[in-house]
Formats: structure tokens, sequence, C-alpha cells
């Protein structure tokens, strides 16, 4: 039996050739695992256009790593720091903040709710204290697309500093520092860039980090100090996942190959439509509307079918080759359905056809909530 295909938003499902990279052993002063670093560096200024103004540092962990290392060294002792949140990650945030021991405030909308630029524009006029101001750009909980240029022009305006969680978008949909303005983005290795787990990084604006040595509260999460180690022997200070970094570069190939976040977002689009027109002919109802629903993760609402139980629905897929996740939401009882890895529309047929032999051996009629 092949292994299931992973309808979750990471780890995902990976290609053969980003799993076969990492049969190789490479040294960290290895010559050819060195280029690999520094071309995948800046691949990634390049993927949000900052090539000329930003850096990208990668941070060992899984891509919360990263945004602790983002707001513990870009965030100053004396700043303060404003979320927006709807979900789960803009909560992470806030968490972060209080454990680095920085000033935070927040914004909160519901989980099905885009965050709100005016509110922001508000409290922004409000608190001449706030520094930066940071927001999700695909909030994972529900799977819903954040207006972030706007939240972009609103912050600028205001003269503060932003700071953009795009773990799960980051690859798939545009974000471009041109009509984006940030000082720092983060994303990890295994979402829509399709590598294996292992590293964060954080592309951050060159001068801002040069100005926040000494910041960070952790040694292993300050990205001035592992900046300068690339700077001076493109090394990085410790241990490196070189497994991981060289699947992520065959990964970047893979990308770029597939006409970078046009075709891949193209792709994800393409699955999303199949997945949602699908599960809605089975009765199923979106927790979100299709105006703010992000092709990366969709929320489906629990059947009110009283034969439907969800443990045997996920076990009833799982048999069938896919895996789901369970919802995290506080606002309805859901479950979700990724649309990104390397899948495409047939896979999403395949699996609409798992749901729908499920459901029957349930003896669930309609998916209805
Ligand atoms: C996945 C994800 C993260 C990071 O989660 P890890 O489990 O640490 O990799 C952060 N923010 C968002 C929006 C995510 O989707």
């Amino acid at each position: 039996m092949p292994a299931p295909l992973l309808l979750t938003p990471g780890p995902l499902t990976t290609t053969r050739t980003v799993k076969e990279a990492m049969l190789r052993d490479y040294g960290s002063r290895d010559g050819e695992f060195i280029a690999i670093n520094t071309r995948m560096r800046a691949r990634l200024a390049e993927l949000v256009d900052a090539a000329g103004t930003h850096v990208a540092v990668p941070v060992q962990g899984s891509g919360t790593f990263a945004v602790e290392a983002m707001i513990g060294t870009l965030v100053p002792r004396t700043g303060r720091l404003l979320v927006l949140v709807n979900g789960a990650y803009g909560t992470r945030m806030v968490r972060i903040a209080e454990v680095a021991g920085r000033s935070v405030t927040s914004i909160e909308t519901a989980e099905n709710v885009p965050v709100s630029p005016a509110a922001l524009d508000a409290a922004l006029a409000a608190d001449p204290d706030v520094t930066h101001v940071a927001v999700v750009q695909c909030e994972t909980t529900a799977g819903l697309l954040n207006p972030v240029d706007e939240v972009a022009r609103v912050t600028a305006r205001h003269g503060r500093r932003l700071l953009i969680d795009a773990m799960s978008s980051f690859g798939a949909l545009p974000l471009s520092r041109a009509a984006v303005p940030f000082e720092a983005v983060a994303a990890s290795s295994n979402k829509c860039l399709q590598g294996a787990p292992g590293f964060g990084f954080v592309i951050v604006d060159r001068d801002a980090l040069a100005a926040a040595a000494g910041n960070a509260h952790a040694l292993t999460l300050d990205l001035h100090d592992q900046w300068r180690g690339f700077e001076t022997n493109a090394q990085w200070r410790f241990t490196p996942p070189t497994h991981v970094i060289a699947a992520f570069g065959q990964a970047l190939a893979e990308h770029e190959a597939e006409g970078g976040v046009e075709g891949r977002g193209r792709r994800y689009a393409a699955n999303c439509r199949v997945l949602v027109d699908g599960m809605r002919a089975l009765g199923f109802e979106t927790l979100l509307p299709d105006a703010v629903q992000a092709p990366i993760i969709v929320t489906f609402r629990m059947p009110a079918d009283p034969a439907f139980a969800f443990d045997r629905f996920y076990d009833g897929l799982r048999d069938r080759g896919f895996v789901i996740y369970p919802g995290k939401l506080t606002v309805a009882d859901s479950f979700r359905m990724g649309c990104i890895g390397d899948l495409g529309p047939a896979h999403m047929s395949a699996a609409l056809d798992a749901v729908k032999a499920t459901l029957s051996a349930m003896g669930v009629a309609s998916g209805r909530p």
C-alpha cells in the first residue's frame, strides 16, 4: 500500500525527487552545500521582489521558530507590537511577544472574518507607542486570506513597520515588497515551497537587521547573529539540517520549473476549485465565503446527520489513501482539507471519490451541516 496523500497544511506530500535529494550526506562546510545555501537565500528574497533591500536568513526548527526569531530580533525591547488576530497563528504571535517580554496588544476579529485595516488605522492613530504591526497572510486556522496589502498601506502611512507570517502562503500567493511594504516576512521549508520540514526563514530589511544587533532574547533565535554568520563565511552558526536544505534546493528548482509563484498558485487554485465544488455537490458547506477563501486549506462544517462520526470519517479516508485534518476553530465544529503539496486536480477528484465511499459506508446520506 503506497503512503497516503496528505491533504493537510504541512508537512505535506513532496515529490519523489525532493525526497531523493536527501539521500546524500553533506558536510556543513562542503562547497556544494554552501552553494545550495547561497542560491536558496538569494532566490527567497527574489520571490518577494526584495533582492535589493532585504536578506533571507534561515533558522533551524519549524515555522514557529522563524516567527519567534522575527519578533524577538526585530521588535526592540523598548518597542511595542500590535498583532491583528483572527486565528491560532495570530494568537501565537501575541504569546511569542509575551514570552519574549515585549509590550504587545492585539485587535481580534472572528476566525471567519478578515482582519480590519480600518480598525488598525484607528488603533495606530490612538497608540503612538506601537512600533510594529504583525499580520498572518493566510490564517491557516480557517484557511482565510487576510488583506495584507491594505494592512501594509495603513501601517506605512502611520510610519510603523510590518511583520508578516506568510507561512502557509509563501510561494503560492503573490506577495511583493513593491505592493506590500514590509520589514520582514517569515515562512518555512515545508509548506507551499514543498520541501521537507526542518527549517524556517525570515526575509528582512537589511538596514533593520543591521540595527537589531543585541536585541534578540535568545541566542539560537538571533537573526542578526545568524545573518552575520552567513555574511562572514556563508555558513550556519550551528549544525544545519543538511538533508532538509538539500531537499529544499531541489524543491526551489521544481517551484521555478512550475512557473514560480504564479504557476504554483494556479495549480493550488485548480485543486481548491475541484475540492470545494465536489464537496458542495455532496452537501458539505464551507465555513468561508469564496471571496475570502485562500486556495490553501478549506474548512468544512461538520455534517448534521447523526450517522456521521468524525473519527470514522477520518479513518475511512485514511484507509482509502487520504489524510485530512481536524478543525482548529472556536466558531464552529469543523474539519479541514488541504489543497497544497505535490497534488493535482486528479488527486482531489480521487479524494472526493473516497469521501463519497466513506459517507456511504457510514450510512450518511448528505454532508449538510
Ligand atoms: C504552519 C504555520 C505556522 C508554523 O507552524 P509550525 O508548526 O511551527 O511549522 C505559522 N503560521 C502559519 C500561518 C502556519 O500555517
